[in-house]
């Protein structure tokens, strides 16, 4: 079947989520409130968007069969994650749009492609180089300097697949707990603070920004999202332009999460970009109640083809996140005036696991 050219979604249309967990459960709430239906497709059967959508099908992200029943049920497909085997991605846009186009997994999947992407438009990074042997792991020692980061290339996320080594310690020691698999290695920045920029960009071209958000993580993991960030008006306008920059540079249509690093070059700041998440994320969370559209309407806006809404900040906002068994601690913040509690319905609380949110408006 050949793919059609696209129409923006009629109320009452499918779109299809590869992927089901909380962003994949968050996203279908907000078609359903647009008059959308979703058809989320995961691998594991206990996904926690499965209970808010229409259809779900449980099957394996290279299952051809179940990819094209799937195909066949929607009219857009887009995702929640983004290590969707590019197979996958390629077969599903041979049947149906698919939104992101999946050319942006090629450059978010591998850290090395991902940080070439990003320098190649002029963006600061942090200085990385690759390594593949242990002479390139010299080579990059040499060239980069301790303390540094080591990361494996694919598959890392919330602080997994990352080793930090320090002034004086034994890179090779390093290497070898992350099993020698190809891996970048990145100076140590010594931010001020890191912050985030959610991007949504629409079929047309049309590009709206959320506020920049502060985040601070604990224990690798996003613990506390602020918005306004504490940085002046002109590196925020530069945070915006940036994830301006790189969401054009895809032919993005969707939402992006753009992590960055502030970093003082003497008496001003600058910003390095950490991570591109071709996805709704975490820090901005805050959106559903901190803002006249949510960074998940926004992306089933984009997707359908429909026109983005400016988004409207209602105040200063804080969100939480609950990981693991904090989730059993919920009374403190059941009570909290202008409290907005969040639960993604995942039956075991297990440590480091995003159990919910919760999310402080403090009106302006
Ligand atoms: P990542 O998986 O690359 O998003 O990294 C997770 C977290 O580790 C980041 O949010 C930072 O707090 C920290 N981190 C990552 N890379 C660096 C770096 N090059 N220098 C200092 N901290 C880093």
């Amino acid at each position: 079947m050949a793919p059609q050219r696209f129409q923006p979604l009629k109320a009452g249309a499918t779109i299809g989520i590869l992927g089901g967990g909380q962003l994949g459960r968050m996203l279908s709430q907000a078609a359903a409130k647009l008059g959308l239906h979703c058809h989320v497709y995961a691998p594991e059967k206990d996904s926690c968007a499965f209970e808010v959508v229409r259809r779900a099908t449980v099957a394996d992200y290279l299952d051809k069969k179940a990819l094209d029943v799937f195909a066949r049920d929607c009219d857009v497909i887009t995702y929640e994650f983004e290590n969707v085997p590019a197979e996958c991605a390629a077969f599903l846009k041979s049947r149906k749009p698919v939104l992101p186009d999946p050319s942006v997994l090629e450059n978010t999947q591998d850290r090395l492609i991902e940080k070439d992407f990003i320098a190649a438009q002029k963006i600061a990074v942090a200085p990385y180089a690759p390594v593949h042997s242990a002479t390139q792991l010299e080579a990059a020692v040499e060239k980069i300097g301790l303390p540094a980061v080591l990361k494996t290339r694919t598959l890392g996320y919330d602080g997994k697949g990352q080793v930090m080594i320090a002034k004086g310690g034994d890179p090779l020691a390093a290497w070898r707990t992350l099993k020698h698999a190809p891996c970048i290695l990145e100076g140590f920045i010594k931010y001020e603070r890191e912050v985030s920029v959610i991007a949504a960009r629409s079929h047309d071209g049309k590009v709206e920004c959320f506020d920049v958000t502060e985040n601070d993580h604990r224990d690798h993991i996003l613990k506390v999202s602020k918005v306004p960030a504490r940085v002046t008006p002109a590196l925020a306008k530069d945070a915006r332009r940036i994830a301006e920059k790189l969401v054009k540079a895809h032919d993005y249509v969707g939402v992006m999460g753009v992590e960055m690093f502030v970093v003082r070059r003497g008496k001003t700041r600058a910003l390095m970009v950490n991570e591109i998440a071709p996805r709704v994320h975490n820090s901005g969370h805050w959106t559903l109640d901190g803002a006249s559209v949510s960074q998940f309407e926004q992306h089933i806006r984009a997707v359908a083809g429909w026109p983005l809404a400016k988004p409207i900040r209602r105040g200063r906002a804080e969100m939480t996140n609950l990981i693991g068994a904090e989730v059993y601690d919920l009374g403190r913040w059941l009570v909290l005036p202008g409290t907005s509690v969040h639960l993604y319905g995942k039956a075991e609380a297990r440590p480091g696991r995003k159990m919910g949110h919760v999310t402080r408006v403090f009106p302006k």
